[in-house]
């Protein structure tokens, strides 16, 4: 609400009666300087007229002395009220006065002559002006002036502020209520402002007219933009939030950012807080090779997409994903340059899936008895071993071990007791080499196959290291709760690529060199020997 002092009819006014009063100040100022110098002026003139009437009297009662007739003159010269004193004296000694003498006052002196002698002064007659009376006069008139301009100005600013109020401010107001009624969040209620006159303000009208005719567009199009926005955006919180696959977002951190509640179901064990922090590669088993894939799916423009099998912790479960990772190409985030894209990762639980193929592929490879490697696989593991070996020039041993007696295991205490001792041969033989470097493989019934490098191409050494498993393969084997038995084992031993180059003849020259130990009594370890 505006206050009545602000009103732009009453600033007018108001500012009309100041210049008004200040002009009028001044005209006062000048008027009265002028009106005075004008008064005084006509005054003079006055009393001098007056005194050119009286003057041949005023001669006669100089030349006859004449008391009473002086006073007379004098008495009817100061009648006049801009006249303060007249005096009229002659040299005789006649004097006649009327009012006060002021030693101040304008003087107007007349000299009385001789009647008959040419140009003798016989007396004079003064006349004195009263200043005083004169002043006042002007300074009435003057004020009588001011209050005129006054009185006109005042009327003048009433009727100026009238049409300011009528031609401005009021439209001016009219346009202000239909702009209350407009509320900038509905555009229904953006109406064209009401304005029939043909001035500045109908052209401002019209301005204001077509910018709010454009922004109703601009709305009405922006509102069913949004509406369709959130229908869309409705779908895709749905697809989101309702997929039976994990979808989370990974920023360049390879931080988790969001995630879906099919994500958070799989890693359950974390809450929600800690997920959307949480390093994603700190969820899987194998956490460097991932961050490597990361690196490569963000940075290489070839690899857009990446699908595998992957092996994550859960608690202290394993389980394994199936996961889809694709990088995120938002172009606004790109022309803003900040930094290497996310990657989306959508990820399905295949635990049983992978463990199944785990499982088959294990069987596929290994001896389901023994769980070591079978003789397939294998063969295929030292022929690559035995390629490396040779390549790297690293002494590359291989033992055929055959179990001494074992078929009277079987015929003495069963099939399933002879089972045992195989497994428990096969636990002795993992346990003294590396799973990782050396190749333990069941070559058939209870014969064996190592393949291990040594560091040192010591035959000695090797022997003993034989003879070490030898040792362990013949301590005693617990068969049933409260029955042991052993076996021994002829080893026969062969280094590449001393003894042979190629698996096949390594393999025949320590199968022949077991056989030749079992000939020779068994229970023995024996390095090949070509003759
Ligand atoms: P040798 O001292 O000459 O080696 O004689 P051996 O008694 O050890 O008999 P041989 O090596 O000639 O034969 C291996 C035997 O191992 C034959 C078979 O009865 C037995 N065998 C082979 N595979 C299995 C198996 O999977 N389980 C059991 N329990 N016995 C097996
Ligand atoms: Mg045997």
């Amino acid at each position: 609400m505006i206050r009545i002092s602000q009103k732009l009819y009453v600033r007018v006014a108001l500012a009309i009666a100041m210049v008004a009063i200040v002009v009028s100040t001044f005209a006062s100022a000048l008027s009265y300087y002028f009106g005075l110098e004008s008064r005084q002026k006509s005054s003079y003139l006055l009393a001098e007229q007056l005194s050119k009437t009286v003057e041949q009297i005023a001669v006669i009662a100089a030349y006859v002395s004449d008391t009473e007739l002086a006073q007379e003159i004098v008495n009817g010269l100061a009648i006049n009220p801009s006249i303060k004193s007249v005096k009229l004296s002659n040299n005789e000694g006649l004097e006649a006065l009327s009012g006060e003498l002021s030693g101040n006052s304008e003087e107007i002196s007349l000299p009385l002559n001789h009647p008959f002698i040419l140009n003798q002064q016989i007396g004079v007659l003064q006349i004195y002006l009263d200043d005083k009376f004169i002043q006042q006069q002007t300074q009435d008139s003057t004020r009588k002036e001011i209050f005129i301009l006054l009185a006109v100005s005042l009327i003048l600013a009433f009727f100026v502020s009238l049409l300011v109020h009528r031609r401005l401010t009021k439209p001016i107001q009219k346009l202000i209520d239909s702009f209350d009624l407009i509320d900038p969040h509905s555009p229904d209620t953006m109406r064209m402002l009401p304005y029939k006159r043909k001035d500045e303000i109908a052209k401002l009208v019209t301005g204001i007219n077509a910018l709010m005719h454009e922004l109703h567009h601009s709305f009405s199009v922006e509102k069913d933009l949004r509406v369709q926005t959130q229908i869309l955006e409705r779908k895709f919180r749905l697809i989101f939030e309702q997929a039976s696959a994990g979808i989370c977002l990974i920023d360049d951190n390879d931080t988790i950012t969001t995630f879906n509640p099919a994500f958070k179901s799989y890693f359950s064990e974390q809450d929600n807080d800690e997920l959307t922090t949480l390093h994603f590669p700190t969820l899987l088993t194998n956490p460097d090779k991932l961050q490597q894939l990361l690196r490569e799916i963000r940075n290489k423009p070839q690899v857009a997409q990446v699908a595998l099998d992957i092996e994550c912790n859960v608690g202290d479960k394993q389980k394994w994903m199936h996961c889809l990772f694709a990088k995120v190409t938002d172009q606004r985030a790109q022309q803003r340059d900040t930094g290497s894209p996310m990657v989306e990762v959508i990820l399905y639980d295949v635990t049983e899936r992978a463990e199944r193929e785990l499982q088959t592929r294990f069987e596929a490879d290994h001896d389901l008895l023994t769980h070591l490697l079978n003789r397939r696989s294998g063969e295929k593991k030292l022929n690559k071993m035995l390629f490396f070996s040779i390549k790297n020039q690293q002494p590359f041993v291989l033992m055929m071990i055959d179990l001494d007696k074992f078929k009277p295991i079987n015929d003495t205490y069963g099939h399933e007791a002879g089972d045992k001792v195989l497994k428990e041969l096969s636990k002795r033989i993992i346990k003294m080499f590396n799973a990782d470097s050396d190749v333990c493989i069941r070559w058939g019934g209870d014969e064996f196959v190592i393949a291990f490098n040594d560091d040192a191409d010591n035959y000695d050494a090797i022997k003993e290291k034989a003879e070490k498993l030898l040792a362990q393969i013949q301590q005693p084997i617990q068969i049933q709760p409260d029955l042991n038995c052993s076996v021994g084992a002829s080893i026969g031993l062969v280094i590449a690529p001393e003894h042979g180059k190629v698996l096949h003849e390594l393999l025949v020259n320590a199968d022949d060199t077991m056989y030749k130990v079992k000939e020779q009594g068994r229970g023995r370890v024996e390095f090949y020997s070509a003759d």
